[in-house]
């Protein structure tokens, strides 16, 4: 799969799909700005769904927008993947339990672990963290809906 002019990126993209398809996971990308998520039904950056009995998992990432930026919500929805697989105590007590306080303790640690993805394969991402820390704080805030309530 070509979709970068970065062959860091391109690498990155083909780990990614051999990985998903090892795990019944669909990788997509959409050429919108962003996708509908499956359980909220809102937009989002991108989404993944584990595999559950008969369906596949997917991994969606819009790419209709500057790509330093859907690279990074690949990594971030990559990180989600590897979550789902190694059983991760964020990823476990968020799904048993999905209160803000919990989807914050997930989104802070699957961008932290983004981030060092982005800095071991070398992706374009520009400033990553800086990135990062500025989805969290909008995700603390609510993201101008409903404010998080997160102790
Ligand atoms: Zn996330």
């Amino acid at each position: 799969m070509i979709l970068s002019e970065s062959p860091e990126a391109n690498r990155f993209i083909a780990k990614v799909d051999r990985e998903a398809q090892r795990l019944s996971v669909q990788l997509l990308f959409s050429l919108k700005n962003d996708v509908m998520a499956l359980d909220t039904r809102e937009a989002t950056d991108g989404y993944f769904t584990p595999p559950e009995d008969d369906s596949p998992g997917f991994l969606v990432v819009p790419i209709g927008k500057q790509e330093q930026e859907w690279l990074h919500t690949l990594a971030h929805e990559y990180v989600h993947m590897c979550q789902w697989f190694r059983d991760d105590d964020v990823w476990v007590k968020w799904r048993s339990y999905n209160c803000d306080s919990n989807y914050y303790r997930l989104e802070e640690a699957t961008e932290h672990e983004a981030c060092e993805i982005i800095m071991k394969y070398k992706l374009p991402c520009g400033d990553a963290p800086k990135r990062a820390a500025s989805y969290l704080r909008r995700l603390k805030r609510g993201g101008g809906s409903k404010p998080l309530a997160v102790e």
